[in-house]
């Protein structure tokens, strides 16, 4: 990034650049969210009937499948993710997103209320107007599809900022949509600064509804935003230190045990909200579970994002590799054992490549057990009780997710209901199918408001209509 008028894009893998492209102004925002509002107003999406908008947002599908491979390229290129979690992840989800939203678009029903004899009360959803979207660099393109598909297919027009390290997949979105059919103004993407294009838009007067993926610390900016502009709805999707909970018969589940744990703990570098970044497990399967585990982490491929055999590619940044190291080592100095990984040796000599690390007795209060670092670390703890681990699990500020692991169904039950989390999975490691709403808890948001047809709920208003009969 250089100056307040360019984006410079980088290879998190190299440290090249990519390209420099505008970033949006506060001005260009303003004027974005008047176009919006323009078309808005025009009907020219918002009032066009409902099977008309799902066409278009299938046609859309249908391109980004054509370019599956160019999107999935450029989000590997920009963020440094691994180009096969691109291909097998990113992109088929966030095509599988838009279909689902634009099959949902016409299933979406009001109701009728059960008034006195003399009154009939409709309730009916309808499209807030101006929607915007602030987006994170982790998953560029599926969370952009998370918040594009289901406004769009309420009838929105939407402003879509995306994250100033990756802001080449929502562009490349963007004029899909327009070869699939969408009219002009109904989606802008405005690559920019968060403190100029992302603070424009949380102030903006015109945006109705504003739906957040990111960290708390600028969730919390963005709210206060709202409340000093014009109450617009908003949406926070935050952080998170999700736990994964192996009770005393885990094992059973064997090898598919230790490959969900390490999928939870490294997809994307732990640079995943929903990362399981603390390991909490029975004392009495604790030695076997750390050895396969710390096992299992060791064989991960380390290597340039391009690479298909490549597991574990750069961090985003040199910022968050400090932050990461900086964590780990002062965890190791207050006592901690690291049984693999650590301050990297012999990694690719360019990018922020940090080595998946995996930690024991970190010291109470320490970061790498209480702050959402963001990277390739692991720390483990024991338990005895049931409770114990219910406690442990519920030791944070967030509440997004979390796993359980056991064959005893009421165990099972009484911990997922005893975990403060807005997502858990029972002997997986998952977020659901794009049926589930997926939300955090706590500091990590306001709930399931993503995915499902919860979506249509945070991107439409409800209005009730009284009439008379006689
Ligand atoms: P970030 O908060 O730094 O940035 C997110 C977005 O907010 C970016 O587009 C940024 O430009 C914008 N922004 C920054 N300051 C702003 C301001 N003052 N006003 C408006 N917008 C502003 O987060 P990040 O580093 O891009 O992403 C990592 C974070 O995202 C992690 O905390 C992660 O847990 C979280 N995340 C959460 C989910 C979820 O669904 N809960 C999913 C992915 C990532």
């Amino acid at each position: 990034m250089t100056t307040n008028e360019t984006l410079l894009v980088v290879n998190p893998a190299t440290g090249d650049p990519i390209t420099t492209l505008p970033a949006a102004s506060a001005d260009d925002v303003a004027k974005a969210a008047e176009q919006a509002r323009r078309a808005h107003d025009a009907g020219v999406w918002s009032r066009r009937p409902v099977r008309e908008r799902a066409a278009v947002l299938l046609r859309l599908a249908d391109l980004m499948e054509r370019d599956a491979e160019i999107l999935a390229r450029l989000d590997s290129e920009d963020a440094g993710k691994p180009i096969t979690e691109c291909r097998t992840g990113d992109v088929p989800g966030a095509i599988e997103t838009f279909r689902w939203f634009a099959e949902a678009a016409d299933k979406a029903f009001g109701r009728i209320a059960p008034s006195a004899p003399d009154g009939l009360g409709l309730m009916s959803r309808e499209p807030v107007g101006v929607g915007a979207a602030i987006l994170p660099w982790n998953y560029p393109l599926a969370m952009t599809a998370w918040k594009v598909g289901p406004a769009l297919a309420a009838g929105n027009c939407l402003l879509v900022k995306p994250a100033e390290a990756t802001p080449r997949s929502a562009l490349h979105l963007a004029a899909l949509a327009a070869e699939a059919g969408l009219p002009d103004g109904v989606l802008t993407v405005l690559p920019g600064y968060g403190s100029e294009a992302g603070a424009a838009l949380a102030r903006d007067p015109l945006v109705g509804v504003l739906s957040f993926t990111g960290s708390t610390a600028t969730g919390r900016r963005i709210l206060k935003d709202a409340a000093d502009s014009n109450f617009k709805r908003v949406s926070l999707e935050m952080g998170g230190k999700s736990p994964q909970v192996l009770m005393p018969d885990a094992l059973a589940y064997g090898d598919e045990l230790i490959d969900n744990m390490i999928e939870a703990a490294f997809l994307t570098m732990g640079q995943n909200c929903t990362a399981g970044s603390r390991v909490l497990v029975h004392r009495s399967i604790a030695e076997e579970v750390l050895e396969r585990f710390t096992a299992a982490a060791r064989e991960l491929v380390i290597g340039r994002p391009a690479d298909p055999r490549t597991q574990i590619g750069p961090l985003i940044n040199h910022a968050a590799f400090d932050r990461v190291a900086g964590a780990v080592e002062a965890a190791r100095d207050g006592g901690a054992q690291i049984h693999t990984g650590g301050l990297p040796h012999g990694l690719p000599p360019r990018g922020a490549y940090y080595p998946p690390t995996v930690i024991t007795r970190a010291p109470a209060g320490s970061d790498v057990l209480t702050r959402e670092l963001f990277g390739p670390v692991v720390t483990v703890q024991t338990f005895t009780t049931e409770d114990q681990a219910v406690r442990m699990a519920n030791a944070t500020e967030y509440g997004l997710a979390a796993s359980v692991w056991t064959r005893d169904l009421d165990s099972a039950f009484r911990l997922a209901r005893g975990i403060e989390a807005g997502v858990i999975s029972v002997n997986a490691y998952s977020e659901g199918d794009i049926t589930t709403p997926f939300g955090g808890w706590k500091q990590s948001g306001f709930g399931g408001v993503e995915k499902s047809t919860n979506a249509f709920e945070q991107w439409t208003r409800e209005k009730a209509v009284w009439i008379r009969t006689r």
